[in-house]
């Protein structure tokens, strides 16, 4: 079957990769000049199997308040007379209750669980090295106050059976040796050993040359106009250079795959939410990170990818813009500096992305009321560390063959 998958980001190149090694001819089209030049080039590299939830939880709308007013702020809004962000956030808080709560992070944990293997499969398949680490998250608590509210988080790693450590100073001390000279900031800290770490740009890049092996076109620098539809049936895609034809179509274009479905009905909700990272040369080894650390008070999480300390985050809800505020840099600097100054800050790339985010943080993943149109998008905050088990869902979905995992209630039916 003739397949074309719109976007190279990371979501887009693993299913391209799958679909490929299920026997498809594979096109993927992007308007960058390569594969991972938007949402997923910089991003905060974790690959957080367990530490997987919505970011709608029970409580969350009385802490955005809290949030809003601080410093340096987790959260920033800037509303806009637009219905696509307004009812987002309508729905986002819907689904805020514990019954909401409970089923999405379910299906999250599902597909990140399935991606966890996936990406092993991939690992071995391909040999491909992308700075790789497996030595977990620590989430790091400054004040008694977040190590006493993490035991709702640690009851719900129990009871989804994810591995975890809570751990006093001196554990994160041993896990995290560079918090040695930070000890008195420090309260406790969850560890969740099972995660991994990585550099995104570099994995989508390995990967796209072997699925390029494999057979796959990749055509760079090309906007997607349309999407050819005949009687209910896709039939292809129109670019700014041409019309492309398949027998089915993948859209995998991050926070703008609303807008190209929206011509059809499809109701999909997705939405940018910004996030920032910045990427520092390492100076120091000693006083870096080993793997991710997630600063609770900031919501800020600080990678180790090779010889950088990549540190990224904030949620900003601010519609479909890039640009770079001195403040947020200021945001970052301060969480990675106050815990590991072992970087050289003055060489560091600071860097914004937008986030695919749906209101019930599962990405939607399967058929659409037109025939052969499926979607592969709206990973939101997890979308490197969901990309492996939401592409092999895709391309068995796209082939008619029955998923590992249940991808019933992952489609955009699931809105209706
Ligand atoms: C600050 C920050 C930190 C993050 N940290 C993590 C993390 O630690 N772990 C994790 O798992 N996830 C993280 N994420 C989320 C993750 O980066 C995203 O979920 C993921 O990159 C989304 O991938 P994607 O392929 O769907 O989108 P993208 O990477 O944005 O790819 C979409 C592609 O579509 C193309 N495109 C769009 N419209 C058109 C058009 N009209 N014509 C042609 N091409 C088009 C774009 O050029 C782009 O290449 C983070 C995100 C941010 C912003």
């Amino acid at each position: 079957m003739k397949v074309i998958v719109l976007g190279a980001g990371v979501v887009g190149v693993t299913s391209a990769y799958q679909l490929a090694r299920a026997g498809h001819e594979v096109t993927v089209v992007d308007r960058q000049e390569g594969p991972a030049l938007e949402t997923s080039f910089a991003n905060a590299g974790e690959v957080s199997f367990g530490y997987c939830s919505p970011w709608a939880a029970p409580g969350i709308p009385l802490k955005a308040m809290k949030w809003l007013f601080m410093e340096h702020a987790p959260l920033i809004l800037r509303p806009k007379m637009d219905t696509a962000m307004l009812s987002w956030m309508a729905q986002m808080l819907r689904n805020c209750t514990s019954q909401r709560y409970a089923l999405n992070k379910s299906r999250m944990l599902r597909i990140a669980d399935y991606a966890r293997v996936s990406l092993a499969d991939v690992r071995n398949e391909t040999g491909i090295a992308y700075d790789e680490r497996m030595q977990g998250t620590l989430q790091l608590f400054r004040t008694q106050q977040q190590l006493d509210a993490s035991a709702k988080d640690v009851k719900a790693l129990a009871a989804d059976g994810v591995p975890y450590e809570v751990l006093d100073p001196e554990g994160c001390i041993r896990v995290e040796p560079a918090l040695r000279h930070v000890r008195e900031k420090i309260v406790g800290g969850l560890l969740t050993p099972k995660d991994e770490t990585g550099d995104c740009f570099k994995f989508t890049n390995a990967l796209a040359l072997k699925a390029a092996e494999l057979g796959v076109t990749f055509v760079y620098g090309t906007n997607i106009k349309a999407l050819d539809v005949e009687g209910g049936t896709v039939r292809g895609v129109v670019t700014d250079r041409e019309t492309l034809r398949a027998d089915a179509v993948v859209v995998a274009l991050g926070s703008y795959s609303p807008l190209l479905v929206k011509q059809f009905d499809i109701k999909l909700p997705v939405y940018p939410v910004k996030g920032y990272s910045l990427t520092i040369p390492i100076v120091d080894a000693s006083r870096a990170p080993e793997s991710t650390v997630m600063d609770e008070t900031y919501k800020i999480a600080i990678t180790r990818l090779g010889d950088r300390i990549r540190v990224g985050g904030m949620a900003e809800i601010s519609g479909y813009t890039n640009d770079l505020g001195q403040k947020r840099r200021a945001t970052l600097e301060h969480s990675v500096t106050d815990l590991f100054p072992g970087g050289d800050i003055g060489k560091a790339d600071f860097w914004s992305g937008l986030r695919p985010m749906t209101p019930d943080g599962t990405p939607v993943i399967g058929p659409t009321k037109v025939k052969g149109l499926f979607l592969n998008t709206g990973h939101g905050t997890l979308g490197w560390t969901m990309s492996c088990g939401s592409a092999k869902l895709i391309s068995d979905l796209v082939s008619g063959r029955k998923p590992e995992i249940d991808a019933t209630d992952l489609a955009v039916s699931r809105y209706a």
